[in-house]
């Protein structure tokens, strides 16, 4: 068997060593949980005062901070966070909100559980971004917000969406869950809109298994998000911890999406390595970007001019399936990820195209036809967010905490993988059906 033999068909996998360990938890996140769990305090608004700080408050003092932004509402999912914003800034029934035609289906999902309408905005194939002309041109009287994600390893542009947020007088909803720690002009995402939100779900840099969070620069914003979180709860002035954490406040209808204090404790934890996995993220995936690009057929996603610092949740990468030898994405993310031994998977589906968004199965479209007719999702033009599904795949940040060898492994399997398809088609020596 010749050693370019696809590991695929029983060859030599490009990868035989293990890739670096994910979720991470060391010495200090085991005693951040150990302080939770005989400390006599598992949730913020238990009602044992233990005369310390919760980690909650902790956690959310010190990513806001990390963020360069006022405040930040823990909370405990980030489904959730989206939730949580849109009824703070007063969206409900009826009201459109754009989100992007490909991107996690809880995004739509979290829109239509405040009742108000996704109207799906189609993306800029370069970066699988939200396109801001697209967005522009989908805002009508009843647009209630922008709901912009920044999508896989690349930040959508904000210069655009800030202009048109403030043009439209729309508030900006920032997306930040696949983009922890991005800066756009020396500036975290997060911050240029009314609210940024993040899930802390385990595939994401930073986590605690299930968890979120809301950040803004805006007091009033601020309660509002406070009291949605905290069955209309909000902190209690002072730092009297023998005190309950919270108080009654009730200026709107809340709900209990607080974020328990062992997780608190492990994102309060991780977030002080944050930086650090960052920029070693950063520097190995500008490695990857350069060296994978060589390889015929293969483009990573635009890195924009005005981005100082990238956030790889997935690296991604188009690609020219000719080049390929005609074969199909599944075909190629197969046989990478058996070289690999790694997940590798196309991109998400267009919103609109997944099994798990059902518009028509919600309390919005319950007994509404007219809420029916709006969620329609055949009106919607999401040409690019197909085309990106067909031909652009992910590979998860964890291969990006490691070294250069990692990423001479991913590049030398993406070789491999486009020769050995190329030349079987050149050669018609087809292999088994992939
Ligand atoms: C993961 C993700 C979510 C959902 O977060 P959960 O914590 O799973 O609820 C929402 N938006 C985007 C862009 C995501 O990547």
């Amino acid at each position: 068997m010749s050693i370019n033999e696809l590991a695929i068909n029983g060859g030599r996998p490009c990868r035989t060593l293990d890739w670096p360990a994910w979720p991470i938890a060391d010495d200090g996140t085991e005693r951040a949980l150990r302080d939770v769990l005989f400390g006599g305090r598992w949730t913020l608004t238990g009602n044992t005062p233990n005369g310390v700080e919760p980690y909650e408050k902790r956690f959310g003092r010190a990513f806001a901070e990390f963020n360069g932004t006022a405040h930040c509402v823990p909370v405990s999912g980030g489904s959730v966070s989206i939730i949580v914003a849109l009824r703070a800034l007063g969206v409900g029934f009826g009201d459109e909100v754009l989100v992007p035609a490909l991107t996690w289906s809880g995004c739509a999902a979290s829109v239509l559980a405040t009742g108000a309408v996704p109207i799906f905005v189609d993306i800029e194939l370069a970066t699988l971004a939200m396109d801001p002309d697209a967005a522009a041109a989908a805002i009508t009287s009843r647009t209630a917000a922008i709901l912009l994600v920044h999508p896989y390893c690349t930040i959508a542009n904000l210069d655009a969406f800030v202009t048109l947020a403030r043009s439209a007088g729309i508030p900006m909803i920032e997306d930040c869950s696949q983009a922890h720690g991005a800066k756009w002009r020396e500036q975290r995402v997060g911050t240029f809109g009314a609210v940024g939100v993040f899930s802390m779900h385990e595939t994401k840099v930073l986590t605690c298994g299930e968890g979120g969070a809301a950040i803004t620069g805006d007091d009033e914003l601020f309660s509002r998000l406070c009291q949605v979180r905290a069955d209309g709860r909000k902190y209690a002035p002072g730092n009297d911890y023998h005190q309950l954490a919270v108080q009654d406040a009730g200026d709107l209808l809340g709900h209990n999406f607080c974020l328990s204090e062992f997780h608190a404790a492990i994102l309060w934890d991780r977030l002080q390595h944050l930086d650090s996995e960052l920029e070693t993220r950063e520097r190995l995936g500008a490695l990857l970007r350069s060296m994978v690009q060589e390889v015929d057929g293969v483009f990573p996603l635009d890195r924009p001019e005005e981005a100082d610092m990238l956030s790889y949740w997935r690296f991604v990468v188009r690609l020219d399936l000719e080049r390929f030898g005609g074969r199909s994405l599944d075909a190629v993310c197969k046989a990478l990820a058996a070289e690999l031994g790694i997940f590798v998977i196309p991109v998400d589906p267009p919103i609109v195209d997944s099994l798990l968004y059902q518009p028509m199965k919600s309390i919005a479209a319950k007994n509404s036809p007219e809420m029916r007719r709006r969620l329609d999702v055949a009106q919607f033009d999401v040409q690019h967010a197909r085309d990106a599904h067909r031909t652009a795949l992910r590979i998860p940040h964890r291969v990006l905490l490691g070294g250069e060898r990692e990423v001479e492994d991913i590049v030398a399997s993406f070789r491999k993988v486009q020769q050995a398809f190329s030349s079987a088609a050149a050669s018609d020596v087809i292999g088994p059906a992939l």
